[in-house]
Parts: structure tokens; sequence; C-alpha cells
């Protein structure tokens, strides 16, 4: 059986934390998109961990870790990061990169820092970890399979073919450096002897992993607004963030995606630009901000301050659907135990006319939100492991969302914790 954990929003909703939670009761872990241009926050028994590129699933000796064709495979980073967590004593966990995962070339990195540059103030507000640029190459049918390092003659031939084009945009678009192939072909033997261990044909593992009746979990990336088709475009990442996604990026029939499980977080935040209704400002952004996550609302791959607003009903309740979700786990409910009240944002008005429908993007920009309040709980609810056992007030505060967004609740993070979670029968 697979299940798909997702985001409903603009990412950040804590779906590193679900991930390594569920993945107790899991065989492998599956990232099918993306790449190291969001982190996960992960804190368990070795310690608290920010992973970019692998699996959450690395830190159990129970569960393998599978890098599926979809993802954007930055080798320098995930060879780091590989070392930084056994560094720590997490014994080296169980990888598997699929042969037909395409690579970060180092030139897709300078590319997105240089368009940035060129954009200035109408940037997108990038990671500049190389994304945009590696996944227009890919459909442009001039990126890196890693099989294609095992083929070292056509390797070679290939880069002087596509460094050709690069070359002149560096020297005549952006006036910078241009690339050596037969450099960056010495640098991609390097990577291959890191990778070779890892290397398979993982759809083919995972068809007979699901024969045999194991358990996978795929890992979203982002969130349903940051999805090219479905979400806030162009303030969008470069690769599906939906669960539908997961068939093509991990290599598993669509119809093994059993249970989608949306990951939504109990009050709004977002990096990047990019409209965001129900954003606020000032010394009440600065609080939720300082308060949230586990130590702050920052990037986990930038440091960057991340903007924040209350619960976005409207959003979710699209996000969550564009989803498919048959499962939402609702997170960092904690955080809010100081409010006194607690807006949640429940339509948009656009020009005077009230909508729950989550717009296109030039509408959106118009949307103001509409908030309704709920009491708050006033206390800290970090441990509760029943729901029945949560304030009133909190309980109140979810089923409201749960009727707003018309999916049903029935995971509740309440810290950061793999054990900070309550399980609701629906
Ligand atoms: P992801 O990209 O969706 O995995 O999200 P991130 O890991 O970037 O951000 C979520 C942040 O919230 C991390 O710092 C997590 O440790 C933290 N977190 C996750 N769930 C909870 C929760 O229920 N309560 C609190 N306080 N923090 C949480």
């Amino acid at each position: 059986m697979v299940k798909a954990i997702v985001g409903a929003n603009w990412g950040d909703e804590g779906k590193g934390k679900i991930t390594d939670t569920l993945a107790a009761q899991a065989d492998i872990v599956v990232r099918f998109q993306g790449g190291a241009n969001a982190g996960h926050t992960i804190i368990n028994k070795y310690g608290k961990f920010a992973l970019h590129t692998l699996p959450s699933g690395v830190f159990y000796d129970h569960v393998t870790s599978v890098i599926g064709n979809g993802v954007a495979l930055n080798i320098p980073v995930f060879l780091k990061e590989l070392k930084s967590i056994t560094d720590r004593n997490v014994p080296m966990p169980e990888i598997l990169i699929s042969d037909r995962a395409q690579m970060v070339m180092p030139y897709h990195i300078r590319f997105d820092e240089y368009e940035e540059e060129r954009l200035g103030g109408r940037s997108f507000g990038s990671t500049k970890s190389g994304i945009a640029p590696f996944y227009s190459d890919k459909y442009a049918k001039i990126g890196f399979q890693v099989n294609e390092l095992f083929d070292e003659e056509t390797l070679k031939d290939k880069l002087v073919r596509v460094c050709e084009t690069k070359n002149v945009l560096l020297e005549h678009l952006y006036h910078k450096p241009l690339i050596d192939p037969e450099e960056l072909f010495a640098e991609m033997m390097e990577w291959k002897k890191g990778v070779e261990p890892f290397v398979a044909d993982t759809s083919a593992f995972l068809y007979n992993a699901l024969q045999e009746g194991k358990e996978v979990l795929l890992e979203g990336q982002l969130g349903s607004m940051k999805d090219p088709d479905h979400g806030i475009y162009p303030m969008v990442t470069s690769s599906s963030t939906l669960a539908g996604y997961g068939a093509v990026g991990a290599g598993v029939p669509p119809y093994e995606i059993k249970k989608i499980v949306t990951v939504s977080k109990a009050y709004s935040s977002a990096v990047g630009a990019g409209a965001f209704v129900s954003e606020i400002f000032g010394d009440e952004a600065e609080e939720l901000r300082r308060r949230g996550g586990d130590g702050g609302e920052y990037g986990a791959t930038t440091g960057r301050p991340r903007r924040v607003g209350w619960y976005d009903a409207v959003a979710s309740r699209y996000g969550c659907r564009i989803q498919g979700t048959t499962d939402v786990a609702f997170t960092v409910l904690d955080v809010l135990g100081y409010l006194d009240e607690i807006p949640v944002c429940v339509a948009y008005d656009i020009d005077g006319e009230i909508t729950t429908e989550f717009p296109t993007t030039g509408r959106l920009e118009k949307a103001k939100p509409v908030f309704e309040k709920l009491p708050g709980w006033k206390c800290d609810i970090r441990g509760i492991k029943k729901y029945e056992d949560l304030p009133e007030k909190c309980r109140n505060y979810i089923e409201f969302i749960e009727e707003k967004i018309g999916f049903p609740i029935t995971m509740v993070s309440n810290g950061p914790g793999r054990d900070d979670i309550i399980y609701r029968e629906k």
C-alpha cells in the first residue's frame, strides 16, 4: 500500500515530522519531486536535523529510503547530508537512488543566481538551488540522468554539446565565466564514485515491494500552492507538489496510492514571493514568527524569516482538494496556545465579492481576507495524547477548520517530536 504525505499550503507544514512519525510503520520512504531547495526539520533521539535531499525515513533502520526519478538530485549535497547524519551517530541508512533521477549541475545553481540577479526586484525569491534551470533542462531534454555517469564517452560528448549553449548565455546574457566541459566531466566522475553504491532501478524495486505487501510512504516537498499547474503560478516551484505526481516521480502505479495525508499547519507561513492573503505584519507577526514551528519560523534551507499569517481555510480547502486528500494532519497547533483569540480566514473579498473558491493568480492578488475570530485556549497542549483531553476551545478550533476545509482531520500534531501526535478516529 502507498501513502502519500503532501502539503496543503506553501510548504513547511511539518511534512518531515509527519513522515518521520508514520515511517515507524512503513518499509520504504520515497522522495518523488523537488530538490535541495526546501528542508524538512526532524527531531528524534539522535538530535535535530534539517534534511534537504534525504528522505525522512533515514533515521529508522527498518526503512529503505528511495530518491525517486522525479527528484532534482544534487549529488554533492546528498553526499554531504549523508555524512552529516552518520557523523552524528545515525546508523548508515539503506538508500536507493533511481538510475533515472536527473542531476542538478553546478551551472543550474549559477543560472538560478544570475537570473534572480538579472530580474532584480521582479525576482521569484528563489532559494538559488538550481531547481528552475534544472527542470527547464529536463523538459528541454538536455538534462543528465544518473545512469549517464556510467557511460563515460557518451557523457563527455553530451557535456560538450550542452555546455556550448550554456556558454552562449553565460557570455552574452549574464557576462559571467564560462563552463569548461572537461572540468565538469572530472567533477562528475567524483560524483559517480560517491553515488555508485546507491544507484538502482527503483521503480522495479518499488513494484516488487508492493507485490510483497510492503508499506510505502511518498514524501512530498512544498505544498499545493507551489504546484506549477494548480498553485499560485508563476510564484511556484518547478515540479509538481501533488500526490498524483507521486505515481510518476516515484514510478509506482497510481492506483496503489490509497491514502493521501495532507499536512496543514494551524496557522500559515510562506517563504518567497507571491500572494498570501491571510498574511499578518508588525508585532503580531513577529510574535507568531518567534513562537512558530520549533524555534521560530525561519527557512530550513536559507534561514530567511518566513512570512506568517492566520489559517487560510480558503487556500487550504482548495489545497486539500487538489491533493485528493483522504486524511488531514493538522500540525503545530501547540504554538497557538498564547492567543486570546485566533482569527481564521474563512473567505476572500475580491472587489467586494465574497468567495470561498480559491481564484487564479490575478484575482488572488486582489483578495482581502475575511476573518472570523475563535476563542483561544490559553494553555500548553504539548504532551496531550488523546483528542478528548485537548481543551474544548482547542477542539472547537480544530473542528471549525475541519468543517471549513471539508476534509477529515485524523491527526493532530502538538509538538515537533515523533511522538507528539494525537490520532483521531473518524
Ligand atoms: P516541512 O518542510 O513540511 O517538513 O516543514 P518544516 O520541517 O520546514 O517546518 C515545520 C517546523 O515545525 C519544523 O521546525 C518542525 O520541527 C516543526 N514542527 C512540526 N510539527 C510541529 C508541531 O506539531 N509543533 C511544533 N511546535 N513544531 C512542529
